[in-house]
């Protein structure tokens, strides 16, 4: 995709601390790091949003972030990481080409769980779970 950065690493038109490749995935360092190691995960080819990759490539890029889950945090001591997706533009997507953020965590770093994220906390009743509950499992 042009003018796409992520599209650019994979490509190798720009450089990126690239620490693992896999067929279909790439790991490579973010370079406005959170945390020392954060580390972004990303298919190779462009797809902008999680609903956009074939089961071949999500079971790639979710078997890679797995295995890097633990070697990052090994390489910054770190005790715990975040794992997450801002999955289109009102998540706070900037980059519009799926990546995982394995964000290191620190005893006492000062950060917050991943639960800080949502705005406004609603006040749902049980009426409206139950619709929320069966809109989604039946669709
Ligand atoms: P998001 O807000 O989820 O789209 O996050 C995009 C991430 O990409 C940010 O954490 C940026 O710091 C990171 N980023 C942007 N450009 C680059 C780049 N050239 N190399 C590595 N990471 C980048
Ligand atoms: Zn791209």
């Amino acid at each position: 995709m042009p003018d796409c950065i992520f599209c650019a690493i994979a490509a190798g038109d720009i450089p990126g601390r690239i620490v693992h490749e896999t067929e279909h995935s790439l790991a490579f360092l973010d370079v406005n790091p959170l945390a020392p190691g954060h580390t972004l995960v990303v298919p190779k080819d462009h797809y902008a949003r999680l609903d956009d990759l074939s089961d071949e490539i999500s079971a790639d890029l979710f078997r890679t972030v797995d295995e890097l889950v633990p070697r990052v945090e090994d390489a910054v001591d770190a005790d715990a990481s975040n794992v997450g997706i801002n999955n289109g533009p009102a998540a706070g997507q900037e980059v519009e080409h799926v990546h995982v953020h394995i964000v290191p965590r620190f005893e006492d770093d000062g950060g917050s769980p991943i639960h800080a994220v949502a705005g406004d906390i609603p006040d749902l009743s049980d009426e409206e779970m139950s619709d929320i509950e069966a809109a989604i499992s039946q669709s």
